[in-house]
């Protein structure tokens, strides 16, 4: 047998989250399918999410990918093209690129074919990452409007604190007022901006975390959004012990008992992408029920307090997150966001697609 920590990927939740963003959206969807489909798999979440009319990522390699199994959306690199030697496969693979920076500018001079590169000009409206800078803006779009390798452009820009109180206001008006002279496509909003601001939904809506059922706001539960989690990190209980007062549990001696306890060692670690600064308290649910981690996640295992449950032992199921325990709830507990402990599963956790 195998070691039993699996990842379960709900595909139908995937299907109904995208169906949430349509209700909540009439505009067009690309679907952000980042860091491995924040991941949850490339391939995999695209056949999912095919409805969407697009598909937002940045390595190359992966665009060229989903190309060759036969996806016909828009296909956008979210930094674009790299070097010059990028642009011939942009270009074979129709791939529409965000443009950011001078530099990618100067490099189009190498774009092998006219008018045939789709590009999203994006300005820096406050994030101060990537863009131009708003006094930049349209002398970069006069470039690219008369440049000899683009067909068409969009412009966009990515919000900083959508999902804060401090908003979309600032963001939001001033690109709505660089782009006012112009009548071309636009796509600002996030998973954030498109659930709490509907004046920022325009042609494009990038959505991501909440494809994947997490909620990206601190304050509102994927359930209140009506997101279903697609994945749950499951386990098992591979051993039990019973601990006497004073006694530690794993590397430090972290947590100790205050009375007589029974811990349970879970088959799930840091190796696994459970985060190995999740604190003692971090919810866990053992056989369905809500319970706590213990002391110090090791490489391979963590331990779960089973105080409460007496019925739990060796082959007992656990949820490290997902169906029954929100990621974003352990998520906050470990002092990070949901984003950040879907991203890390690791490659030696079998997947397993429900
Ligand atoms: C990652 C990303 C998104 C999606 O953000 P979520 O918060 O996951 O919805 C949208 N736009 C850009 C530019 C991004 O980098």
């Amino acid at each position: 047998m195998p070691r039993p920590i699996q990842a379960h990927i709900d595909l139908s939740a995937l299907e109904c989250n995208l169906q949430v963003v349509r209700r909540a959206s009439s505009a067009r969807i690309m679907a952000v399918i980042k860091a491995n489909a924040y991941g949850h798999g490339l391939l995999r979440a695209a056949e999912a999410l095919n409805e969407a009319e697009g598909f937002a990522l940045l390595d190359i390699r992966d665009a060229i990918c989903l190309r060759d199994a036969g996806f016909s959306q828009t296909i956008l690199l979210l930094e674009g093209f790299f070097t010059p030697d990028d642009l011939p496969l942009v270009a074979e693979y129709d791939l529409a690129c965000v443009i950011h920076t001078q530099q990618q500018i100067d490099m189009l001079e190498a774009y092998p074919k006219r008018r045939s590169l789709e590009a999203w000009l994006k300005v820096s409206s406050g994030m101060n990452r990537l863009g131009f800078a708003p006094d930049k803006f349209s002398a970069a779009l006069q470039i690219l409007k008369k440049h000899p390798a683009v067909r068409d452009i969009t412009l966009m820009t990515h919000f900083a604190h959508a999902d804060e109180s401090t908003g979309v206001a600032a963001q939001l008006n001033m690109f709505n007022e660089l782009a006012a002279p112009y009548r071309m496509a636009r796509s600002l909003a996030n998973s954030a901006a498109l659930l709490r601001y509907p004046a920022t939904h325009a042609d494009w809506v990038r959505p991501g975390i909440m494809l994947y059922g997490a909620s990206p706001f601190v304050e509102n539960s994927s359930q209140q959004l009506g997101l279903r989690p697609v994945m749950t990190l499951q386990s098992r209980i591979i051993a039990v012990q019973e601990l006497s007062p004073g006694e530690g549990i794993g590397y430090g001696g972290l947590f100790r008992a205050e009375s007589p306890m029974r811990v349970g060692v879970v088959a799930c670690g840091y190796a696994d992408g459970y985060p190995r600064h999740a604190p003692t308290g971090t919810p866990v649910l053992v056989e369905g029920q809500r319970t706590r981690t213990l002391g110090r996640i090791s490489m391979d295992m963590l331990t779960v307090d089973l105080s409460a449950l007496p019925a739990a032992d060796v082959g007992s199921s656990v949820t490290l997150w997902g169906e029954g325990l929100p990621v974003e709830q352990v998520a906050h507990a470990a002092g990070t966001i949901s984003y950040e402990l879907l991203c890390a599963l690791t490659e030696r956790v079998p997947i397993v697609t429900v």
